[in-house]
């Protein structure tokens, strides 16, 4: 059998099994606590094998960000998925055979397409309304009642539609850098929808479910009773960008990049290695030291697999990307330390990109994990 650190010869997303389901468990157990569904985004991992550890803590019910990620884990045995992204009509096909096999959730913010799908759509799904609750991404903004009244008449058109109700994504939260602004946010989101919900109510449509949930948020927040479900994704690995905004603490951190280092420069304090925007994305966060960096840098023990990866070393940071190289500035004493064939472990800045980048993933069992791949279309 090939060692784990025999396969390590190129940028290989790894995965400490430990941590991810030390995150699992965390936030099940949270939703449980406040009485709300438990619906994960499994955009960050994209593998049947991860979810399997959903499962085993209970969660029947996911998210996806593509019809395409929906049908793999529809194929993987989920049969209660919404799509969070906004409906594309260009997909009704593949929405109508989704829909005919599993309990499928779409979202809509705006009448035309509301009424795009009331026309189109040959099988019964589940449609929650997409709020802008302050983000400006997508989403009927949560002040505008008149717009989502008026998404809900052309809805209940259709006898294939059950509107479930409104959905959100507080992405602001990513901008804050303490407990505090976190949790405000959370607060002034279920503000928002909870007034929203008012609205439809007061025009006949009660009983509407309220879904949220980005990782900061989640991880921040204890009580979440005033939602009915929760959505976090990226909690599931966390990455550096939670590290620095305070979400997550860096030993939440569950997967990194083994990169080799392929050359040094001592006069510039640089190490190169293997691993560039190819691997890890383009994605960077300011650290606590004011840097823009692409990465933190730790040490491997290849000798006892199982103990992955160390403390990000003092100093280090992956300071530019290009295509297959990065670009690593360091001290001396690091410097010295370190030698062409070496393997590091790059934390990334955002997870869910480079886990996309990548296509498959590493125990430090030395097990590849499948995912969403390009095969599957
Ligand atoms: N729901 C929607 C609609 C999203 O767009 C996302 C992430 O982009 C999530 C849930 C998960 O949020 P996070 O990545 O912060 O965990």
């Amino acid at each position: 059998m090939v060692s784990f650190a025999d396969q390590l010869t190129v940028p290989t997303l790894m995965l400490d099994e430990r941590r991810c389901r030390r995150n699992i468990e965390r936030m099940a157990q949270k939703a449980q606590r406040s009485g709300v569904r438990f619906r994960p985004h499994f955009k960050t991992h994209q593998s049947a094998a991860v979810g399997a550890w959903f499962r085993e803590v209970g969660v029947e019910a996911i998210t996806a960000s593509s019809l395409r990620m929906a049908e793999y884990f529809a194929d993987d045995g989920w049969r209660d998925i919404t799509v969070a992204f906004p409906v594309n009509i260009r997909e009704i096909e593949r929405i109508n055979q989704l829909a005919a096999r599993i309990t499928l959730g779409l979202i809509v913010d705006s009448v035309e397409s509301a009424e795009l799908i009331a026309a189109r759509l040959t099988h019964s799904v589940n449609v929650w309304i997409e709020v802008d609750t302050g983000d400006q991404r997508s989403g009927v903004d949560w002040n505008d009642g008149a717009v989502a009244v008026q998404i809900a008449h052309t809805l209940r058109a259709s006898p294939l539609i059950t509107l479930s109700g409104l959905l959100t994504h507080a992405g602001r939260s990513y901008t804050k850098r303490s407990p505090e602004d976190m949790r405000a946010v959370y607060g002034e989101t279920v503000a928002r929808l909870t007034a929203l919900r008012g609205v439809l109510s007061a025009a006949g449509y009660s009983s509407l479910a309220l879904s949220l949930g980005d990782t900061p948020c989640c991880s921040l927040v204890d009580d979440f009773s005033a939602a009915d479900e929760i959505r976090p994704g990226n909690f599931v690995y966390y990455d550096l960008t939670q590290a620095v905004i305070g979400s997550c603490a860096m030993n939440d951190i569950a997967v990194a990049v083994a990169c080799p280092v392929v050359s040094k420069n001592a006069e510039r304090g640089q190490v190169v290695v293997y691993g560039g925007a190819v691997h890890l994305s383009k994605d960077t966060v300011v650290d606590g030291d004011g840097r823009t960096i692409y990465g933190l840098v730790s040490r491997l023990t290849l000798d006892d697999p199982g103990a992955g990866w160390g403390a990000p070393l003092a100093n280090t940071y992956v300071r530019s990307l290009s295509q297959e190289h990065g670009v690593l500035q360091t001290d001396t004493a690091t410097l010295a330390s370190l030698k062409v064939g070496d393997v590091l472990a790059i934390l990334p800045v955002h997870s869910c990109l480079t886990a996309d980048l990548l296509k498959q993933c590493l125990t430090l069992g030395g097990e590849t994990l499948p995912m969403l791949h390009l095969d599957h279309v």
